[in-house]
């Protein structure tokens, strides 16, 4: 075998599943997180909002995404339904933003909704993550290492917004694709967000998330009959660095109005207990077959690159 022994991918195995098995905070990172106060964020205020797809076609720009079936000024995509009709447009692995319209009762005319990687306060894809391949920069990225990702997708399944894609191209190099907020080209360095910088009618509204809280309450005391009185994403999960507001309520727009309003981490944690036979054997089959396949090599060229700081450290 390449790389790695018979004798050793059993070891894999059964050290990956020990690890997921014992629910120790180590496992999950951020048991003590208590969120970066000054961390950046992005007010989407859909009552702007006329659905153009600038914001799409500057995210596909930005990160040299393949070019879409349809051109991006084609509005026959807010027609697009999937999985007989019930569900609407979804980021993939070409999107790592979408805008769907919606027809509402109450709406004079139809609401648009932009979706992407809410980057989440205390992310599920994150605490879900058994080997760390997400991280919560200090500004406010939630960020993803295909490096050390070993596609077991847990990521995809506890995503409460159901974000993470993953990529087909290569069964050897799993890669799940998200909105990554920018953060290697802008975030970083104080710049806002591709799609923030494109849209026309300034319906994306990027700062520091404590402000944009202020900023969203401002402008619903302002116009209490232009907008629901509720910001989506203040509390929800845990609060979200990306926020809503609306003309409409939320139910009405597809947003999942029943979600917690404190971290999911708590019950990523009770998951884990309750199914070891998936949460345990599973990822770790997966590590198994993954250092397989690349004899390891991957790993050790993460560990090198680390060394030379290629990867985002905080
Ligand atoms: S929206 Fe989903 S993918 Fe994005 S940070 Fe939150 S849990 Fe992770
Ligand atoms: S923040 Fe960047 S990566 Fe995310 S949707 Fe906007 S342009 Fe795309
Ligand atoms: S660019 Fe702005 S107005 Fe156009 S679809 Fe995106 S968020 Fe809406």
């Amino acid at each position: 075998m390449n790389g790695i022994s018979r004798r050793g991918f059993f070891k894999v195995v059964a050290g990956g599943s020990a690890l997921a098995l014992a629910p120790k905070k180590s496992a999950f990172g951020m048991a003590e997180f208590d969120g970066y106060p000054e961390s950046m964020g992005v007010l989407v205020d859909l009552t702007r909002c006329i659905g153009c797809r600038t914001c799409e076609a500057a995210c596909n720009r930005e990160h040299g995404l393949p070019e879409p079936d349809l051109p991006f000024n084609d509005l026959s995509v807010f027609d697009q339904t999937f999985h007989g009709g019930t569900q609407k447009r979804r980021t993939d692995d070409g999107a790592f933003t979408v805008v769907n319209r919606y027809d509402t009762k109450t709406a004079g005319g139809p609401v648009y909704r932009k979706i992407q990687c809410n980057h989440c306060k205390e992310p599920a894809c994150l605490t879900s993550c058994f080997v760390s391949a997400y991280k919560k920069t200090k500004e406010g990225a939630v960020i993803y290492n295909p490096d050390v990702c070993v596609g077991c997708r847990m990521c995809m399944v506890a995503c409460p917004f159901g974000i993470p894609a993953y990529s087909y191209d290569s069964a050897l190099h799993p890669e799940v694709i998200k909105c990554n907020f920018c953060y290697d080209n802008r975030l970083k360095h104080g710049k806002p967000p591709a799609c923030v910088e494109a849209c026309p009618q300034e319906a994306l509204t990027f700062g520091h998330r404590n402000t944009l809280v202020k900023t969203a309450h401002e402008r619903i005391r302002a116009n209490p009959e232009k907008y629901v009185d509720h910001v989506y994403g203040e509390t929800e999960v845990g609060g979200t660095s990306w926020m809503y507001l609306s003309g409409v309520p939320f139910d009405q727009l597809g947003f999942n109005t029943s979600l917690q309003h404190h971290p999911i981490l708590d019950n990523t944690k009770s998951f884990l207990g309750i199914v070891p036979m998936v949460l345990g054997i599973w990822p770790a089959m997966f590590m198994g077959f993954h250092l397989l396949a690349t004899g390891g090599k991957k790993e050790e060229e993460n560990k090198k690159s680390q060394h030379r700081g290629e990867v985002h450290e905080e």
